[in-house]
């Protein structure tokens, strides 16, 4: 599982889905979180940047991402959720300030995830109590969503499959991004 960690926070910041210290990922393992430490670079992660805490118990969250209370939250809400990654994927970003949703164009994006919702309703949107509060219930119907206007989650059986989205995410909102441009609709 730790090597899963270094794979694909490598992964993430490769395909300039984080800069050098965004994004996090986590996995649960029973009653615990393991999750990136706060401040790691996800694309230089070691064995030590990743932290273990109670899935229950929030007063040992020290080192943790500031994420951990919507890792939490999420895990605590979809008892079949077993990996979580976060990252902020420029394209879909953009299209967040605008759209409440992103409705892929593209066949493979379409045929993985049809539709991403937007959560639009928080104005705080890091370390969020709202975005704890709200994100939960759209990760499990839809297996992503963007924040607006921060970055966004996704949900998988493994981390593998977490990471699978967002990347799946992030071309189809560059394709929708670049159509727009090219119908001349403005980006
Ligand atoms: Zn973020």
């Amino acid at each position: 599982m730790f090597e899963d960690f270094i794979k694909y926070g490598r992964l993430l910041f490769d395909q300039g889905l984080n800069n050098s210290h965004s994004g996090n990922i986590s996995s649960r393992k029973g009653e615990s979180i393991y999750i990136t430490r706060h401040g790691a670079k996800l694309g230089d992660l070691s064995f030590s940047d990743v932290v273990k805490v109670n899935l229950y118990d929030e007063s040992r969250d020290e080192g943790a991402s500031c994420e951990i209370k919507v890792h939490r939250a999420v895990y605590l809400a979809n008892p079949k959720i077993s990996s979580i990654a976060h990252a902020h994927p420029p394209h879909a970003i953009v299209l967040s300030l605008t759209d409440e949703k992103i409705k892929p164009i593209d066949m493979e994006g379409a045929f993985y995830m049809p539709e991403i919702p937007v959560l639009t309703k928080c104005e705080i949107t890091i370390s969020s109590n709202c975005v704890a509060d709200n994100l939960p219930s759209l990760l499990g119907v839809f297996g992503a969503t963007v924040v607006r206007g921060h970055g966004a989650f996704a949900v998988g059986k493994d981390i593998e499959e977490a990471v699978m989205r967002l990347s799946v995410l992030e071309s189809a909102s560059r394709i929708i991004f670049l159509n727009k441009l090219l119908s001349g609709r403005g980006a």
